[in-house]
């Protein structure tokens, strides 16, 4: 599934957000960088020990992330040049402001994907793991977030690629898009 908005692509696909051909890969991290599980464990795997040890510097310079901030560090042996940490919220039924904090996280990791100068960027279903965000509801805001900033934004990005660990994932990603 991929809909185009003025230059940039964005696109809804299955696979390891960690073997992605893009300059930019965005962690789903927690704010201690601490990349113990999850997607972010994979990244660490993937990249090699340099990523852990690249977090954790900034972690010792920054203070811990805060939400709605954005982390880039090395990415190691990937195929990417970066990797943009972000933290998105652990989603509470108890609170009203899930989807607001969730969509924060994603400009946060345009914003330094932009900043940087790179072009394209891979994300992962943020929140919608250990930090219990319904699946299908973390992609709407994911997709809402990113078209956002494409729409504001025109010419900055060439893609925005929307990974999706398994055949389910990507559907809801998929879904979204062709719903907006
Ligand atoms: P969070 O703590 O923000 O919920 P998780 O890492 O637990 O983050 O999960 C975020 C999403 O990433 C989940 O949908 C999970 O299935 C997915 N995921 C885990 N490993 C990978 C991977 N290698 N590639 C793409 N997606 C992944």
């Amino acid at each position: 599934m991929e809909l185009v908005f003025g230059t940039t692509r964005v696109v809804a696909l299955a696979g390891d957000l960690t073997a992605q051909a893009v300059d930019v890969v965005v962690n789903a991290a927690n704010v201690e960088l601490r990349h113990g599980g999850g997607v972010a464990a994979a990244i660490a795997r993937a990249a090699g020990p340099s990523l852990q040890a690249a977090s954790d510097a900034w972690v010792a310079e920054h203070g811990p992330l805060r939400e709605g901030d954005a982390a880039v560090t090395d990415a190691g042996a990937l195929t990417a040049d970066l990797v943009v940490h972000v933290a998105g919220p652990v989603y509470d039924p108890e609170r009203d402001d899930n989807a607001a904090r969730l969509a924060a996280a994603v400009v946060a990791a345009l914003d330094a994907t932009a900043d940087s100068g790179r072009r394209t960027v891979a994300f992962p279903a943020i929140s919608a793991g250990i930090y219990g965000y319904p699946r299908d509801r973390a992609t709407r805001v994911l997709v809402t977030a990113v078209i956002d900033w494409v729409a504001a934004h025109p010419g900055v990005l060439d893609e925005v690629r929307l990974v999706g660990f398994d055949d389910g994932a990507a559907a809801d990603f998929g879904r979204a898009l062709t719903d907006r």
